[in-house]
């Protein structure tokens, strides 16, 4: 038993799966950037995308069910070559579904992608966007140089596509921390954001994540690298918080790799913690039953801790409002 699922006992909980609302898609590790905080290891250089036949065999998965959000994410989801294609496949599915895309903003500027902003509001697809603070200093430090300046530039392109200002336009931030520690509180996070994009670019948005850093992927590396790792695995456990349990995404998230495999959530993606068969083959999108879900265990290991830290953290920010 790891030390996430010892706790777990101690305070008497089951950890299993609800009914499933979201399809996260990762469509694969390409990406513009290299983030020092990516838990995905994603870059210029990965190879692992998804294919169109992958996405046709979601589609027809999906078809038969009323999963009511598509969340796709990456690496840089939008680099893949047939991203407009996903998209517009699943906005021709009855009843309709609502489309979230984890943008890093910085790819809305690159050459090739002119028309992303408006293909995405066409579409009326949700943008949650990376950016780690409201000054360049910290930004340029996690994401790498000028990429504080593109994403300020992405902001105001997307503002002036109506994105954060028509209802049917949503465009939220996310907040990671720079190093190892937990995210200040979202609401008051939120109104500094508020404040300092509106008074120094005119930018306006929705809402703001905010996202503790599991260690895993690039994130561990660079602790393991820095001796940090022991010691912000303790305050990850010292600050469990059994109230986040009921709104970990893993409860109502399916998550899908780029070659359709099934998991709990993106981080035990990342950590090849796949579905298995009774025979431990791994199980595929198209072999569950979208029904037969509910009260599944959810397989756990340490870094789950990330999730249950003080406010708690979901691909949808902060669990319980401080
Ligand atoms: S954190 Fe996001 S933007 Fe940065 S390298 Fe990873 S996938 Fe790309
Ligand atoms: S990492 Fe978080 S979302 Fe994933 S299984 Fe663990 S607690 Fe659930």
């Amino acid at each position: 038993m790891n030390h996430f699922a010892q706790k777990l006992a101690e305070h008497s909980i089951a950890l299993r799966r609800g009914r499933p609302e979201i399809l996260q898609v990762n469509v694969g590790k390409l990406c513009n950037l290299i983030c020092v905080h990516c838990h995905v290891n994603a870059g210029p250089k990965r190879k692992e995308i998804m294919t169109r036949e992958t996405i046709n065999r979601i589609i027809d998965w999906l078809a038969k069910t009323d999963i009511p959000i598509v969340d796709l994410t990456g690496g840089a989801p939008e680099m893949i070559s047939d991203f407009r294609y996903f998209i517009e496949r699943v906005k021709e599915l009855q009843p309709a579904r609502h489309v979230i895309d984890r943008c890093n903003l910085t790819i809305l500027l690159e050459p090739g992608y002119e028309d992303l902003g408006k293909f995405l509001a066409t579409n009326k697809v949700e943008i949650i966007a990376s950016m780690p603070c409201y000054s360049a200093e910290n930004v340029n430090t996690q994401r790498g140089e000028g990429v504080f300046e593109g994403s300020i530039a992405a902001l105001q392109l997307l503002n002036s596509l109506g994105y954060g200002i028509s209802p049917d336009l949503p465009l939220h931030l996310v907040y990671n921390p720079v190093g190892p520690s937990l995210p200040p509180s979202q609401a008051e996070l939120e109104a500094d954001y508020k404040r300092e994009l509106k008074k120094h670019f005119g930018v306006v948005f929705n809402n703001l994540y905010t996202l503790t850093n599991l260690p895993i992927g690039r994130f561990a590396s660079n602790l393991r690298h820095n001796n940090k790792l022991d010691e912000y695995m303790q305050l990850l456990i010292h600050a469990f918080n059994p109230v986040t349990i009921d709104g970990l995404m893993c409860r109502n998230t399916i998550s899908i790799g780029w070659r359709g495999e099934v998991y709990d959530c993106d981080f035990n993606q990342q950590l090849a913690m796949q579905w298995n068969n009774r025979d431990m083959s791994g199980l595929f999108l198209w072999d569950i039953d979208p029904k037969r879900m509910e009260n599944r265990q959810i397989m756990t290991g340490d870094h789950c801790f990330g999730c249950t830290a003080g406010a708690g953290s979901t691909c949808g920010g902060a669990i319980v409002w401080r």
